[in-house]
């Protein structure tokens, strides 16, 4: 039999230390929400491969559709010969997505992809080069998004020169003592003294901040983007490659504010554990680039496209929207009563939209100072007990709970008592 220590000793010798792992294991298979690693051991999985499976591992809907893909065509090239899964999946996202005109839809295969296609759009429609980020924020780690990124130890250390015009905002989090006001004030100066509005093209926020900590943005500051970007002819971005799909308790986090984005990115849980992202916005935006501007030669693959049509349908005949907001209740309940214990790790600030939900390792109970070093001893406690747990955060001390929205309570609840056994270790 391999053991995940073999295999961790082959991966370290034949692949750069540069592509992280938050466990020592090796996937052999899976279901739904539920892994067993190459020496057969089980877990829950609480991180559902970083936010991609909101439909759960083999989701059966999805496995038939690919299935049924493979024996046609795996790949053609939509630039090439184009294929009807990849225009019907636009048709149906333009039809759901929370865009208050006509919309259009093109597909990628990565996050990284969707948010740099993005700005590429927003710049060709305005004409304008300038991008406004937030701090926290994470959009991808090819070289356009990683300047986008707002955090600099791991993603941008070592990686070369800043990209030109690209600013960031602190994003408000009252834990970390930044309110909107601090955010408008600052996006303020900004524009005193680093960039005149005319010249920005985008600002591209996360409705909920994903690797920065589950942070959600308020009302109070989509509304006043929406406002300037409104007053200075800026495209307003919202990057949902982690908070869509059900996510938040809506199919896209943006339903949870009276203001609509200009583009929204979508990659991760669209398509069921198959790479496929997309960016989905005003029609009269999305056309502004030039034809052969926009795509890649495996950009919205055939398999790709199936599995999110089939992602789509089991979200309609699951209510899977619905199921996220009572996971997350169930989820949150759970964790209140394990803050009340004295005798676990304390936590703090447990929060997030419906089935979004993360909570902070603190040093102390009823204070918010971060522990990071407890917080990566707590995702190791649980993968030895068999829970897959995932942290983040600006200060690494926020863990996160992404299970698939297919996940029934009986598992939801083994996760959890695995979560506070993991706590009280
Ligand atoms: N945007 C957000 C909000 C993300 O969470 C991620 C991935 N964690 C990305 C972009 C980048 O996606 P990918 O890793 O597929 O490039």
């Amino acid at each position: 039999m391999t053991t995940n220590a073999e295999l961790l000793a082959r991966r370290q010798a034949a692949i750069p230390r540069g592509v992280g792992h938050s466990t020592p294991i090796s996937a052999a298979r899976a279901e739904n929400a539920e892994v067993w690693d190459v020496e057969g051991k089980r877990y829950v999985d609480f991180a559902g491969g970083i936010a991609v499976l909101n439909t759960g591992h083999r989701n059966p809907a999805v496995m038939e559709a690919v299935k049924a893909q493979m024996e046609l065509f795996t790949h053609t090239c939509f630039q090439v010969l184009m294929y009807e899964s990849y225009i019907a999946l636009a048709e149906r996202l333009n039809a759901i997505a929370p865009i208050s005109e006509p919309a259009k839809s093109v597909f990628f295969t990565t996050g990284a992809e969707a948010t740099e296609n993005a700005i590429k759009i927003a710049r060709a429609a305005t004409g304008r080069s300038g991008v406004i980020a937030f701090t926290g924020g994470f959009h991808g780690r090819t070289i356009m998004a990683m300047n986008m990124t707002g955090k600099v130890v791991p993603y941008k250390k070592g990686f070369g020169p800043a990209q030109p015009e690209i600013w960031h905002v602190p994003f408000p989090v009252p834990q970390l003592g930044v309110e909107v006001e601090d955010s408008l004030k600052y996006l303020n100066f900004l524009f005193k003294a680093d960039v005149d509005p005319s010249r920005v093209a985008a600002i591209i926020v996360e409705p909920v901040q994903g690797e920065g900590g589950f942070h959600q943005a308020p009302a109070e500051l989509m509304r006043a983007l929406r406002k300037i970007c409104d007053e200075h002819g800026i495209v307003l971005v919202a990057d949902e490659v982690q908070t869509g799909f059900g996510r938040t308790g809506k199919m896209f986090a943006m339903e949870h504010y009276d203001v609509a984005a200009d583009l929204i990115c979508v990659a991760k849980s669209l398509a069921g554990g198959f790479p496929l992202s997309g960016v989905v916005g005003r029609a009269a935006i999305m056309d502004a680039a030039e034809p052969g501007g926009l795509g890649g030669t495996y950009a919205g693959n055939p398999l790709s496209c199936a599995a999110a049509l089939a992602v789509l349908d089991v979200f309609e005949k699951e209510k899977l929207v619905e199921r996220s907001n009572v996971i997350g209740q169930r989820i949150k309940a759970r964790l209140e009563a394990i803050q009340r214990r004295n005798d676990v790790t304390p936590i703090a600030a447990i929060r997030g939209p419906g089935g979004m939900v993360a909570f902070d390792i603190v040093k102390e109970p009823g204070t918010d100072i971060p522990d990071a070093e407890a917080t990566k001893r707590i995702t190791t406690a649980a993968y030895e007990k068999g829970l897959v747990l995932l942290s983040c955060g600006v200060y690494a001390n926020t863990i996160r709970i992404l299970v698939p929205l297919t996940a029934d309570d009986k598992v939801i609840d083994e996760g959890l008592d695995l979560l506070e056994a993991a706590l009280a270790a």
